[in-house]
């Protein structure tokens, strides 16, 4: 395992990003498979394990907790997070953070992030009301945080401004960067902004929510022919690698599979060629055009009509290349009405909210008139059945 020097200790240069667990079909997290991810992580110097209060609707901290006391504490550092960008009209930071510490077991914690610190919660975390930078302040004072930093979907002028401001209290930053957001989200800037002021960088989304790593048939055999060991993950890992700011690379596995596969690239150092880095770069340029939606889930619990936003705009993207996919077809005909995009009434409480200012209510009709013009699950099978009958 590659280890990096960040903010004094040794950590694994691949952390375990605790918001993407494996799911069971009852809808609760996969915890034995978790624990065999933990267990393989741990023997494989794997030492940095991040939640936060809303992952998996609170569940995430519960589970890394549990798994994590089967391992001395020294063996192991956690990273949690205030909610200080989802907080209600009143609240207590002091029962907030009490109780975190409850959930994941521990009588501190090694690293801790103002969550999600943007344009549109920066005003919640410098409410002298709540006070919540101080509070925090005070339990890194009392030893019950070791390291204070915030993550940032902001854009560069704003996350600058953040740095600047709080650059005596907040020692690390975390923000989403990969080889398709250096460009798309200026995710360049960001990381020249913070390394120059010799602020250590944590990435987010090194995949984007797995979209790099679940590239079409063709480019991943083009991969397969440069690299035959790596996977589309793999490559994403050795470019961020060569970024010298970047201390942890969070990713946020869902299999045994996937800590497998990102276990064995972080056991070697090997970067890519130049020829591999054009290659992906203009990968990248072929991938903007999709929405750059990662998952995250932000806007979810706050749809009036309960529609499954990142689902959706998964199936837009499939369908906007491939809109004769009869799994996209068959997948959308089984929701009720009342979950297909139409369902959207465009109130924008998701666009408020969305960390990658996505323009939601505009993908739903854009989605919705897209689905009226693709072939229903029937049209395809008779249209199938013909053909089959011309073949003879
Ligand atoms: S704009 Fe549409 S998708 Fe977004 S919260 Fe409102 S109803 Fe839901
Ligand atoms: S639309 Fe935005 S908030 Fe919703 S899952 Fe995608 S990135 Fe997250």
């Amino acid at each position: 395992m590659q280890y990096n020097d960040f903010c004094g200790e040794r950590v694994s240069r691949l952390g375990f990003g605790c918001m993407r667990f494996p799911m069971l079909d009852n809808g609760e997290i996969d915890e034995a498979q978790v624990r065999e991810m933990v267990r393989i992580a741990m023997e494989s110097g794997v030492n940095y394990f991040d939640t936060a209060w809303p992952y998996l609707e609170g569940k995430s901290e519960l589970v890394i907790g549990r798994c994590l006391k089967e391992y001395p504490r020294s063996s192991w550092f956690i990273a949690d997070k205030f909610p200080g960008h989802q907080l209600q009209s009143s609240f207590d930071p002091a029962a907030v953070f009490e109780k975190q510490l409850e959930k994941c077991q521990v009588g501190y914690f090694d690293f801790y992030l103002l969550h999600n610190v943007y344009e549109g919660s920066i005003g919640a975390y410098e409410d002298p009301r709540w006070g919540i930078i101080d509070y925090l302040a005070e339990q890194k004072r009392n030893g019950r945080i070791r390291h204070l930093g915030f993550s940032s979907h902001a854009l560069p002028g704003t996350l600058e401004r953040i740095a600047d401001k709080y650059a005596d209290v907040l020692e690390f930053c975390q923000i989403q960067l990969n080889y398709l957001d250096w460009t798309l989200q200026d995710a360049r800037t960001k990381y020249n902004m913070l390394t120059e002021r010799n602020i250590p960088v944590v990435v987010m989304e090194p995949v984007r929510g797995g979209k790099l790593a679940d590239l079409d048939a063709q480019t991943v055999t083009q991969m397969k022919a440069m690299r035959p060991e790596d996977s589309p993950a793999a490559w994403s890992f050795r470019w961020l690698r060569e970024l010298d700011g970047v201390k942890v690379i969070l990713s946020g596995m869902s299999s045994v599979d996937q800590m497998q596969d990102n276990v064995k690239t972080f056991s070697d150092d090997g970067v890519l060629s130049n020829e591999e880095k054009l290659f992906i770069e203009a990968k990248a340029e072929e991938l903007k055009d999709a929405v750059p939606c990662t998952a995250c889930a932000y806007c979810r619990p706050g749809c009036p009509m309960q529609l499954d936003i990142p689902m959706l705009i998964a199936q837009y993207n499939d369908a906007k290349f491939r809109s004769n996919n009869i799994c996209i077809t068959a997948f959308m005909e089984s929701l009720p009405e009342d979950k297909l995009p139409g369902a959207c009434i465009g109130c924008g409480a998701c666009a408020r909210i969305c960390p990658q200012k996505i323009d939601i209510p505009d993908v739903m009709s854009k989605f919705a008139e897209l689905y009226k013009t693709m072939p229903s699950w029937a049209a395809v099978c008779r249209e199938r059945e013909e053909a089959e009958k011309r073949l003879g």
